[in-house]
């Protein structure tokens, strides 16, 4: 008995990994045409000031229009990118579209916003990275000095390899590019190099904040990343905020931003653009 249940779990089993192997090989075929293709898209999600209310910022998040398949989100293909090496020309085609939609927004007299990027751990050590940046940050006319470009690293890439890291974070920092650590929380920061990065900004990881108000350990963990950050002089952002007792708390801890679907969730350019359209009417 037992041998025929090993051997049918065993079928099972393979049936299963094909599927995922072949799953995964038709993302990554379809992925290399896909640019080309102009089917990969940013949607702009604002990241608001809590004390104002107001938008300041906006992360650019990347979906793939597929044909047949429809909006297929970040998690299903940017790790099969990263693997294979298509997140390098991917993600400058994201860097590049991102500033120059950012230039389109402020040519239009619309509020000023930064931009804030997702940089993959790929990217973040390519040899190339500055000049990318440098680049994507001219040709779209952007003022290297204006807080137009932030760029999010997670806190896993971060504190790998660290003197590089504090290198390419040096460089960038003197291209007047802001810098963030994404995903806040969720690996092992050695406080000593936080100390040392020339970074902007913590965001503190949604896990944390989904349970905020429940989770008695959650709501310490988030007020503790407020307090370090804030006596490492930088600001804070919560992500993932949904209600409006989640952001109170937050507000009560002094966190400084927040992202999330309770404010609004990620949005095409032209949605994105009536709600700066709207920002301005109510300030002037
Ligand atoms: P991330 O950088 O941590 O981005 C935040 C994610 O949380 C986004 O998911 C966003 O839509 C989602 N989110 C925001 N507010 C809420 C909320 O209130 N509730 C919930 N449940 N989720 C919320 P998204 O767009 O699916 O992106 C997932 C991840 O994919 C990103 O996490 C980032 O790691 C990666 N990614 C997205 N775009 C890019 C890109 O252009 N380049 C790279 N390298 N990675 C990207
Ligand atoms: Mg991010
Ligand atoms: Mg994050
Ligand atoms: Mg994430």
């Amino acid at each position: 008995h037992a041998k025929e249940n090993g051997k049918n779990n065993f079928q099972f089993y393979t049936a299963a990994m094909n599927a995922v192997v072949h799953d995964r090989m038709e993302i990554e075929n379809g992925l290399r045409h896909a640019l080309a293709k102009g089917e990969l898209v940013l949607h702009y999600q604002p990241q608001v000031d809590i004390a104002s209310g107001k938008m300041i910022a906006v992360e650019a998040l990347v979906r793939w229009a597929h044909p047949e398949k429809g909006l297929i989100p970040p998690d299903k293909f940017i790790p099969v990118a990263e693997e294979s090496g298509l997140i390098v020309p991917i993600g400058e085609w994201v860097l590049r579209t991102a500033c120059r939609q950012n230039k389109a927004w402020q040519n239009m007299g619309l509020p000023h916003i930064r931009m804030a990027v997702n940089l993959s751990a790929r990217q973040f050590r390519q040899p190339h990275l500055l000049t990318v940046v440098a680049k994507a940050m001219e040709d779209a006319g952007l003022d290297p000095n204006s807080d137009s470009l932030e760029l999010e690293v997670t806190e896993s890439v971060v504190m790998k390899d660290l003197e590089g890291t504090i290198s390419t974070l040096n460089k960038l920092h003197a291209m007047g590019v802001r810098l963030s650590i994404d995903d806040f929380g969720t690996g092992y920061s050695s406080l000593s190099y936080l100390k040392r990065f020339p970074i902007n900004t913590l965001k503190i990881d949604q896990s944390f904040v989904r349970d905020i108000t429940t989770d008695a350990d959650d709501a310490a963990i988030a007020s503790t990343i407020v307090t370090l950050g804030h006596s490492l002089k930088l600001r804070i952002i919560a992500e993932g905020v949904e209600t409006a007792q989640q952001l109170a708390l937050l507000r009560e801890m002094k966190c400084d931003e927040m992202q999330g679907y309770y404010f609004s969730k990620p949005l095409e350019a032209a949605e994105l653009e009536k709600l700066l359209r709207e920002e301005r009417r109510l300030s002037g």
